[in-house]
């Protein structure tokens, strides 16, 4: 077996007086797609934090790339190949679309920071018809391109998205499950979390399921049926609607 590129050990979060987080272990192979769903408040960005060095962890260990860095700044995860996507998106509102790429490469060679800069372009098509436009003034959909741009500019080994498709449509939704399809493909790990359950299962190998700060359940990905997601995410949402039967008239046309 390969070793995991991530490794979560008896994980606990508190903010002060509460604790988020309660003994979560996990762990994800590399070049795999790992789904951590859960209802709100279940713990979800609390544990991309933590695995970040956003929120320091009170217990536990987080390993990644065979190194521990449950104790490391999130600057220095960061430089190791970790990127974290947070909730709401990441990006410089008040810069251009251009200007967010550049600082996204600042830590690449001189040399090689056009290169990035062009090979994110090429991904997302989009960003390079609205180069000079200011980030904030782009649609909810090319944001979230713009986040996910940044993220791969920086040649991360492992992507932590939150909630990406957070008050998106759902064709743009899809547009954006298309950009961490392509990361994928590129080989990197990617570990997503999502209100569009079903979507986030299509996409996944395998799923955790958090609930109250705990693994409630986890497991490949094409196990999480119709009666788990029932089980643990409750009212988070509902099976997609079966298309309706077609009308039936009465009587001759
Ligand atoms: P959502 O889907 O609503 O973002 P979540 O699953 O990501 O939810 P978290 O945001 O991680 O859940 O929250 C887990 C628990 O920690 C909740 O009870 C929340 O109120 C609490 N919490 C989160 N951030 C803080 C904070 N900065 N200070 C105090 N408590 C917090």
């Amino acid at each position: 077996m390969t070793a995991p590129i991530l490794d979560v050990v008896s994980l606990d979060v508190r903010y002060g007086q509460s604790q988020a987080l309660f003994g979560v272990s996990l762990s994800v192979a590399p070049g795999t797609v790992l789904a951590v769903l859960g209802a709100n408040g279940a713990g979800k960005s609390t544990l991309a934090r933590a695995v970040s060095g956003l929120v320091r962890p009170a217990a536990g260990t987080v390993t990644f790339d065979g190194r521990d860095i449950s104790r490391l700044p999130a600057h220095r995860v960061r430089k190791l190949g970790l990127t974290y996507i947070p909730e709401g998106r990441g990006i410089f509102p008040g810069l251009s679309v251009i200007d967010n790429l550049r600082m996204a490469v600042a830590q690449e060679r001189r040399a090689d920071r056009p290169q990035a800069i062009d090979r994110a372009i090429e991904r997302f098509p989009v960003l390079g018809d609205r180069r000079t436009q200011r980030a904030g003034s782009l649609s909810g959909g090319e944001q979230q391109m713009l986040a996910l741009a940044r993220a791969l500019a920086e040649s991360p080994k492992l992507v932590i998205a939150d909630e990406m498709s957070l008050g998106l449509a759902p064709l743009v939704t899809e547009s954006v499950f298309e950009g961490l399809e392509a990361a994928r493909q590129e080989g990197i790990t990617i570990v997503l979390s999502e209100q569009f359950v079903h979507r986030a299962l299509a996409m996944a190998d395998h799923c955790v399921i958090l609930t109250r700060g705990q693994v409630g359940w986890s497991g490949p990905a094409a196990e999480a049926g119709q009666e788990v997601i029932d089980r643990y995410l409750g009212e988070a949402e509902a099976p997609p609607p079966t298309p309706a039967p077609a009308a039936v008239t009465a009587g001759p046309p």
